[in-house]
């Protein structure tokens, strides 16, 4: 009797331990045969006013902007590419949506990333479109990462006394992160072209963007704030808090002139519009 029980404990320890293993095996997903890229919602800002923009109301199909945070999965590892304008740490327990200022966050980001399988030990890289604050919220989290940035971009985070659009709280552990300081020119993440970094200074001294070459859905390029809003495109208007609109104006250009090569789909981060049209997390572009 009570070698059966014994045996009957261990074969309900086996089964449980057999039932655990596959749940194991889910959690860290298996890196895919090609690069995937997940979108996800990072929030929202309401009440800008246009003439930031040297936009009359009219001008544009929408005012509000929505934030986005970016995951890249490629066979060789991850990159998290913007993290949002509210920390998940100012959520409290009861998870109901945070305002600060003119920006509302429903939903926070680590339990998205988890939801798809990713925690941030698991991410290679940390990229940010650039240094302002509606970009960096959960910059800390990722500090694990190698962080790729250019020099001006970085100088200006961890200067000594940094102004405007900056929070330098949400970023201060990237100080120590392992970095790579890219250069001018175009920086291809895992060598194999899929997923480069292009330099477009301007909004801020070191603005980058982010090309993919995406297997199925083809060319995408994610611009930062290169543009806030489409009616941008066909101006010469740039944002009031612009670092250097000549250089701004230098890289639109230089980017549209990609576009047309590359025949990329543009997505500005900020346009709603555009993202109401996508796919987000966990669904993914591969
Ligand atoms: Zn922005």
């Amino acid at each position: 009797m009570r070698r059966s029980q014994t045996l009957r404990g261990w074969q309900i320890a086996c089964a449980i331990a057999l039932m655990a293993l596959p749940a194991l095996a889910q959690k860290r997903p298996q890196p895919p045969k090609s690069a995937r890229l997940y979108v996800f919602d990072c929030g929202s800002i309401k009440g800008l006013d246009p003439a930031t923009f040297h936009f009359k109301k009219e001008e544009l199909a929408g005012v509000d902007f929505v934030v986005t945070c970016y995951l890249v999965v490629h066979p060789k590892g991850t990159l998290m590419w913007d993290v949002g304008v509210i920390p998940d740490s100012a959520f409290k327990p009861d998870g109901a949506p945070v305002t600060e200022r003119i920006s509302t966050v429903t939903k926070p980001l680590l339990p998205q990333l988890a939801a798809v399988g990713y925690t941030p030990a698991d991410i290679s890289y940390i990229a940010l479109s650039h240094y302002h604050s509606d970009h960096t919220a959960n910059a800390n989290a990722f500090a694990g990462a190698t962080w790729l940035v250019h020099q001006p971009e970085r100088d200006v985070m961890f200067g000594d006394k940094p102004q405007g659009i900056i929070q330098p709280a949400h970023f201060t552990a990237l100080r120590n992160s392992k970095t790579t300081i890219l250069k001018d020119d175009d920086y291809d993440v895992f060598g194999d072209g899929t997923v480069v970094i292009k330099y477009a200074p301007g909004h801020t001294p070191g603005h980058q963007v982010l090309y993919l070459k995406l297997r199925k859905t083809g060319p995408v390029l994610v611009a930062g704030d290169l543009y806030h809003y489409p009616e941008e495109r066909n101006s010469d208007k740039t944002p009031t808090f612009e670092f250097n609109r000549e250089q701004s104006l230098k890289s639109r250009a230089m980017i549209e002139d990609f576009l047309k090569k590359s025949k990329a789909q543009l997505w500005i981060e900020h346009d709603l519009a555009t993202f109401n049209k996508l796919k987000k997390a966990p669904e993914f572009y591969e």
